[in-house]
This record gives structure tokens, sequence and C-alpha cells, in this order.
């Protein structure tokens, strides 16, 4: 069903950003990934009787760094509330969040749509929390529960209802992704879990100014379904509408193999969550001095070194938005751009459709990571400057390029090893280039005669002679020459 023209999306994210510290919230236990499970606890984090949480003041630290790469007021004081809910996963009954007065309110994330416009998303509020455990839902043992992830550090983002596309909505998750894993502050992965996402999302006619009821979609475990997802929502809602129903305010979940959003519960099922101010914490005091340090160590964020990329480098802004959007990539071509012998923008061009094609194929394909890849930046670099000094043409360093995949060897070593070396003297050239002509008398004729698209002819030839090693351009000057004469 296409999208309704008489009907607008409204769409608001709260996004979960799992924080990459050490230790947990507030507890000294690891927050170390797989695990055996239950043994990353300690009687904090499982809510023991007389026990005190202590903050750990990364989980503040980080939870700045996002506020304030996001335009957010930081709140002087901030205080943790406790938010009452039972299930087996949670031993204490309670998790330990922001409610009134959380950390960082009122920013907003720039947005990239299709037309190349931006779109200003509000940030409500950024506040700090804890995760809770896992339930596993073994088909063969019933239902296990594994609380290592209890007090793990969480950040949670709220935007303002700004959203009108499931494509915006896709963009600003994408951006958000960008900036944390940029700041270093969560590895960013929906697959996961570190990044979540749950999707308000109403509908209203075109031109109403009121919003709709909205529902709540979870469960989207990937940018493709969060994408998917708000678009088979907006469509269930307008067919309701145009059925004369209304909307029923419910929480949905999206179930990725069916396509097909489930519900949950109904407001009247819906939790009360009896928040009231956590007894055994102290008000978090952030000041000025604090939010000055933490604002000058910021790195460069997404949208700085996109812009840097296009003025550096020269590169057209297509490059720079595909080179920019993993820190990785980003800093991989900066390390390759720094090794070139020549500093120029053909150069930074040429390395960059390397990255762009090559290297990422590689990664898409095989699922490597950036910094996994076998060829190091500095050997890539030397093999781009290897055909700006003629020794190899750009089709002898496809060759090279899987074979540095394979060996992990410096392209000079390849190019020696295997021969590869391009044949630049004209003298051998001409020799060769003699043979072909006397072999294809013929084409020769035809070429004479007019035709001469048949020129291709002759070029290939001869790189077919010379197993493509040949230097193009003098054979090329030589050919004209020749078949001029
Ligand atoms: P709740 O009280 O249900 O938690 P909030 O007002 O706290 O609702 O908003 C939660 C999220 O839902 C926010 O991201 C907000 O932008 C979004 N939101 C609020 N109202 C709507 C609406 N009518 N349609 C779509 N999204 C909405
Ligand atoms: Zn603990
Ligand atoms: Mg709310």
């Amino acid at each position: 069903m296409a999208m309704n023209e008489k009907y607008e999306a409204v769409i608001g994210l709260e996004v979960h950003a799992q924080l990459l510290t050490n230790s947990k919230a507030f507890c000294g236990c690891t927050t170390k990934f797989g695990n055996t499970p239950n043994s990353n606890v300690c009687p904090v984090c499982l809510g023991m009787p007389g026990v005190l949480p202590v903050l750990n003041k990364n989980l503040v630290e980080f939870t700045l760094k996002m506020g304030l790469a996001t335009h957010c007021r930081i709140a002087p004081k901030s205080i943790f509330a406790r938010k009452n809910y039972f299930y087996p996963d949670l031993p204490k009954g309670y998790q330990i969040s922001q409610y009134e007065e959380p950390i960082c309110q009122n920013g907003y994330i720039d947005v990239e749509l299709k037309d190349g416009s931006t779109k200003r998303i509000g940030i409500t509020r950024i506040h700090m929390e804890e995760d809770a455990g896992k339930s596993i839902h073994d088909m063969d043992v019933d239902t296990l529960v594994d609380v290592n992830r209890c007090g793990v550090p969480l950040m949670e983002i709220v935007s303002e209802p700004d959203m009108r596309t499931s494509h915006e909505a896709y963009q600003y998750l994408s951006a958000i992704k960008q900036i944390v894993t940029y700041l270093g502050i969560c590895d960013g992965n929906m697959e996961e879990g570190s990044l979540r996402c749950d999707a308000n999302v109403s509908v209203r006619r075109t031109g109403e100014k009121q919003f709709g009821t909205k529902t709540e979609v979870k469960n989207m475990n990937s940018f493709r379904n969060v994408e998917r997802a708000l678009e088979y929502e907006i469509n269930r809602q307008i067919a309701v509408i145009e059925d004369g129903g209304s909307v029923v305010q419910e929480t949905l979940l999206w179930d990725a193999d069916k396509n097909v959003a489930v519900s949950m519960r109904s407001k009247e099922e819906a939790h009360d969550y009896r928040y009231f101010p956590e007894p055994d914490l102290v008000p978090v005091l952030v000041d000025q001095t604090w939010i000055a340090n933490v604002k000058s160590a910021l790195p460069e964020l997404p949208a700085e070194r996109r812009n840097r990329f296009v003025d550096t480098f020269s590169l057209p802004k297509y490059d720079a938005d595909i080179l920019t959007l993993e820190k990785e990539l980003a800093d991989y071509y900066e390390e390759a751009a720094a090794k070139l012998a020549k500093k120029d923008s053909e150069s930074y061009k040429s390395i960059s459709n390397w990255v762009m094609t090559d290297v990422l194929r590689v990664v898409n394909e095989e699922h490597v990571k950036v910094n996994d890849f076998p060829i190091s930046p500095e050997n890539l670099a030397a093999m781009v400057n290897l055909i700006g000094e003629g020794v190899i043409s750009g089709k002898i360093a496809k060759e090279v390029f899987e074979e540095m995949l394979k060996t992990k060897e410096h392209p000079r070593t390849i190019v020696d090893q295997k021969g590869l070396v391009q044949v630049s003297d004209a003298g051998a050239l001409e020799k060769i280039i003699d043979e072909v002509l006397a072999n294809n008398s013929d084409q020769r004729e035809k070429y004479r005669s007019g035709k001469t698209q048949l020129f291709g002819f002759f070029v290939g030839e001869t790189m077919k002679a010379t197993k493509g090693r040949a230097n193009p351009k003098i054979v090329n000057d030589i050919l004209k020459r020749k078949l001029g004469e």
C-alpha cells in the first residue's frame, strides 16, 4: 500500500544506547559481554537489602558528551529515580533511571534528507539509567534468566515528535549511531542490542495541527526493520481511520519474519512505574568547569569531518558522505591519504575510489571490520603511489590489490615478485606493436580505409601481448603514430 497523500505520519523515537564503560552504573562489576551467565554480579546490582549504589563517573561523562554533541542544555543538578516493576530479569524490582530533571535537555540533531536538504530533529531529553537482565526463552528448558546485564549503563535519548516519514526516522537513527561511535561511547550495534529503538507513531490528516493517537513499536533490531516497521504501522493506522475506526493506543512488537507488528499490551494494561526519587543516590551536580572540559575534549563529529573531507581533500560530497559514515573507515581513508606521495586532488580522489569501491566491496562481502582489513592504509597508499609513478597501470593494480588481500605484502614486493612492472620502454613496446600490426594486416587495412574505431582493437591486442603490463599512454602514442603512417 502506498503512503496516502491525505495523511501525514508523526514519529518520535526513544533510543537506548549501551555505554562502553568498563564497570556497571552503580557497582564495580564488569560490563563485559559473553561471560558465564550470572557471573558478573554482586550484592549491589542484585539489589540485596542494605547495599548502596555508587554512581560511575564515566556514565555521567559519556552522557555529557552525547548531550553536548547534540546541543542539549546540561542540567546543573539532576536526580535519579526508581522505576518500579516486576520482572524475573530484574531482581531489584526497580531500575534506577532519571525521570524528572534528566541530565540533558532540549537538544537537536540535523539530519540530511533525500533531496539534500537538512531537517532539524529536536531531542527532548537524554537521561542515564541502568539496564535490566535478560530472559532467555529456551524451547527445551523453559525460561532462563541471566542477570549479567543488570546494572549495565544505558543512556536513553528521547526525540521530539518531529519526524514525518520512516526515512527521516532512519536518518535520525543513523545520525545517532554515527555520533555515539565517533564519541566512542557506544559500539552502535543494533543487531547485538547495544543500540535499541522504540518508535512512537501516529497519523493525522495532512494540514491537521493536532496529533493523532500514537502507538509504540518495539523489538526492531536493525535499521531496515525500523524503517519497515514504521511503514507497516503508518499504513495500518491509515487503513483503520479510512475504515471509520480509530487508532487504539497500544504497544506493538515487530515480527521481522512475518513483516507485521503484533499487539503486546494496550493502554489499560500500561505500566504504572510509580517513579520516585532514588533515596540512595545524591543529586548529580555538573558545574561549568566540567561542562567546559568535556566540551573541549569532544572529538571531531561526523558532520564536521564530512565538511573537512570536502575542503581538505577536494572530494565530492558524495565521497565524503560515504567515507565518513563510519569513523573507522574515515580513519582508514585519512591514514592512507597521509601516505600519498603526491598530495593533490587527483591522488586524494584516486584513493577515495579505491576505498569506496574495492575496500568496501570486500568489507561488505566478507563481513570484515575496517580495522581488521588485510590491506593496511599505508600499503593501499603505496599502491596508488606506484600507479602515480607509472610503475603499474590501474588495471594491474587490481591484480596487486587482490594479491595484497591474500598476502598482506607491500605492493612493491608483489609487483617485483610477480614481474608486474609496467612496460614503459618505448623501444620494447614499439617492437611488440610492430608485431601486432604485422599479424593483423586485414584490420590495419580497414583502419586505413576509415574504420578508425579499430584503434581500441590494436590497443587491446598490445595489452594482450604484454599481459596487461604495457603503459597505456605510451601504447596510445606509438599506435597513433604508426597507424597514421
Ligand atoms: P509517553 O507518555 O507515552 O511515554 P511521551 O510524551 O513521553 O509519551 O513521548 C514518548 C515518545 O513519543 C517521544 O519520543 C515523543 O516524541 C513521541 N510522541 C509523543 N506523542 C506522539 C504522537 N502523538 N505521535 C507520535 N509520537 C509521539
Ligand atoms: Zn555488581
Ligand atoms: Mg514517556
